[in-house]
């Protein structure tokens, strides 16, 4: 309902109104490629059995996060650490704001997390992540991705005692409850994140456990009960050949506080809502995920490709939310007498928000299907070696994409998109820069995408599949497949630094196909 007007200031804040009221419509109903997407790839009577949940939960996503998440963002709100109890006893705990915890109990209250238990319906969990994510929402999307990504790679590599001991917490729906658990993921040491081979957090063996000394310097989630950590062995060769996987319980098992020591929380541009520590590691106690050897490999292949999907569907998100904003706005405001929605360039910049976002969308979700495929075990090795490849090139895409997106959103909203008040829209541009940085820099997923060319040739099977597309007539055409494997065959052959420097753009175009043959896939489903 509109405020009385103050006959001093006649001019009505109703256009505002209305296009804030026009921005609550439930995220799932509104979004017909969602159910579009979900249609083509979950069995329609898993779907039916899906809808009642989803249809829920964007309905809580628009109607009712969005000020309590404003709030857990807001700097008097946020997270604060708490080293010492009344009487001085270390106790290393964060203290957040109610409502964080509030969104956090309705948020596992949903199957994304107890999904898991029944490895392979990504496709149905992640929908909820997406739907979360039109807030941004790295408060939350960060520890969800931790947590699956430990939950993996347990179900994956552990022996049945820790499994016994460790997944049923993970897997439990009250947030709140004592025996709930949630995970963190320490990979990134001071001397370098990208150079994960640069690690020097040690491991050193006691009896059937392990003990853990040294730091790590960007450590999410610090709250979170379990940390999956990468650390080398006494003895174990230099690089991340050499590195195991942990897990370090904040409690020990007998009850003690275990030996990480937080140093201090960061103060960040983005996912302000989450605590982000510096940690010291000391004698903590720690269980090895299954050998020691091939840890890291385990890592990336499980934690860090989790995160990696869990990445693009954060930025796909919000490229949504941000549309959804935009297109509102235009519809409303007006100047020089019309809506701006009837100027030809914010109408050119309203499509290629949409076109941004469904592109990003479809090509996530075609990922997506690939991950429950090979999880499932129904998977060629073409498609395995298809998910390696895109996993790296879509979280660069997306998440490029989405710093754009909400760039371009935020002018449509003029000089009120820069305010924190006024729209989510400040905030998605701050969450989208991380997300730009987590689980991989550009450059970095683009030379593991130089070498995977190079070593595996998985352009082969890349080709060959938007091949099919193509030769179905699904957005991609021939032409662009020829273009694109000539290209591929040049670059393998050029001097390094053109190597390097022509991947971006080659990843560039290879993306943009993906993304229009798994787009009219969806549309023509
Ligand atoms: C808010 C936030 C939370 C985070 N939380 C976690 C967490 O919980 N756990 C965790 O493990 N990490 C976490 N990180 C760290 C994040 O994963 C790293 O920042 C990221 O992996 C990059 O590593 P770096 O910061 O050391 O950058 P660097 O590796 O130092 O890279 C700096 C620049 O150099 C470029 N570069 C590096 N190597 C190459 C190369 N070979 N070729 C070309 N260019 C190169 C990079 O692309 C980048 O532009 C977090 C980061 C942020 C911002």
């Amino acid at each position: 309902m509109s405020a009385p007007v103050d006959p001093r200031y006649p001019q009505t804040r109703d256009a505002l109104e209305a296009w804030r009221a026009s921005t609550r419509e439930n995220y799932y109903l509104a979004d017909p490629l969602l159910d579009r997407a979900l249609r083509r790839c979950v069995d329609a009577a898993a779907l039916e059995r899906a809808r009642p949940g989803l249809v829920e939960f964007g309905r809580v996503c628009a109607e009712e996060l969005d000020t309590p998440i404003r709030e857990t963002n807001r700097d008097e709100h946020l997270p604060t650490l708490r080293r010492f109890d009344d009487f001085g006893r270390r106790i290393d705990t964060v203290d957040f704001h109610p409502a964080y915890l509030d969104i956090g109990r309705r948020v596992y209250a949903t199957p994304v997390i107890q999904g898991y238990a029944a490895p392979g319906q990504e496709r149905v969990q992640l929908a909820y992540a997406y739907l979360l994510a039109h807030h941004g929402e790295g408060g939350h999307l960060c520890p969800l991705a931790c947590t699956s990504g430990l939950v993996k790679i347990l179900q994956a590599r552990a022996d049945e005692a820790l499994k016994a001991r460790l997944l049923p917490g993970l897997l439990h729906a009250d947030r709140v409850a004592p025996e709930h658990l949630h995970g963190a993921q320490f990979l990134t040491e001071i001397q370098g994140g990208s150079d994960v081979g640069a690690n020097a957090l040690r491991a050193r063996r006691e009896g059937e456990t392990w003990r853990l000394d040294g730091e790590k310097w960007f450590c999410s989630v610090i709250d979170a009960d379990l940390y999956l950590v990468t650390a080398r062995p006494e003895g174990a060769p230099e690089g991340t050949a050499g590195l195991g996987a942990f897990v370090v319980p904040r409690v020990r098992p007998d009850g003690a506080l275990n030996g990480v020591h937080v140093r201090r929380l960061k103060y960040k541009l983005g996912t302000r809502s989450m605590a982000s520590a510096e940690t010291d590691f000391i004698d903590a106690f720690a269980w090895a995920v299954g050998p020691v050897e091939g840890g890291f490999k385990a890592v990336v292949d499980i934690v860090l490709n989790t995160s990696r999907v869990y990445n693009a569907v954060a930025a796909t998100g919000m490229m949504r939310r941000a549309e959804l904003e935009a297109t509102a706005y235009a519809q409303h405001r007006t100047a020089f007498g019309r809506p701006i929605a009837a100027f030809a360039d914010v109408r050119q910049t309203l499509a290629g928000l949409r076109s941004r976002r469904e592109r990003a969308f479809a090509g996530t979700w075609a990922l997506i299907a690939l991950q429950d495929r090979l999880t499932l075990g129904v998977a060629s090795p073409a498609e395995r070696d298809v998910f390696r490849l895109v996993v790296n090139m879509n979280k660069y895409a997306t998440s490029r994409a989405a710093t754009d997106q909400a760039r371009e959103a935020i002018e449509v909203l003029g000089g009120n998109g820069a305010i924190e008040e006024f729209s989510v829209l400040p905030r998605l541009l701050r969450d989208c820069i991380v997300v730009e940085a987590w689980e991989g820099t550009h450059n970095v997923l683009c030379a593991q995408v130089l070498r995977d060319l190079h070593k595996l040739r998985l352009h082969a099977p890349f080709l060959d599949h938007l091949g099919r597309w193509a030769k179905a007539g699904l957005g991609v055409s021939e032409e662009t497949v020829e273009a694109l494997s000539n290209d591929v065959r040049a670059l393998l052959t050029a001097d390094a630094d053109t190597q390097t420097l022509g991947m971006r753009p080659l990843v560039d175009r290879m993306m943009a196909a993906w993304q229009e043959g798994a787009l009219a896939e969806i549309l023509a489903g």
